[in-house]
């Protein structure tokens, strides 16, 4: 099925776009550190989009033998590092200052 679609040449079909996009961002984060933020900016899609293609890659990654490396946000105000956060998204602000001044997290692929 896959293969007739790529002869057709469907270059907007979801899933080919998806597939594209994931290993471009892949690609970025093999060479870089960069937040969903940057990310965004390279792959010109919503930063709430690099957040679910994100959590993609790190499967397939892992499936790899790589490592998906996430630096955890952390307060610019009084230094708190978000260690257990499961999400790849940027928190709002700060559990113990109340900041809303966060770096957001990093992400990597080695
Ligand atoms: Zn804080």
């Amino acid at each position: 099925m896959r293969a007739m679609r790529k002869r057709l040449r469907e270059p907007e079909a979801p899933v080919e776009r998806y597939e594209t996009i994931r290993r471009f961002i892949t690609a970025l984060l093999e060479e870089q550190t960069l937040t969903a933020r940057e990310i965004s900016v390279y792959a010109r899609i919503t930063e709430r989009d690099v957040s679910g293609h994100l959590e993609h890659i790190k499967k397939t990654v892992q499936k790899n033998g790589r490592r998906f490396i996430v630096e955890p946000a952390c307060c610019e105000h009084c230094g708190f590092i978000f260690r257990k956060r499961g999400r790849l998204t940027k928190p709002g602000k700060c559990p113990s200052c109340h900041s809303t001044l966060i770096r957001a997290p990093m992400f990597h692929i080695q």
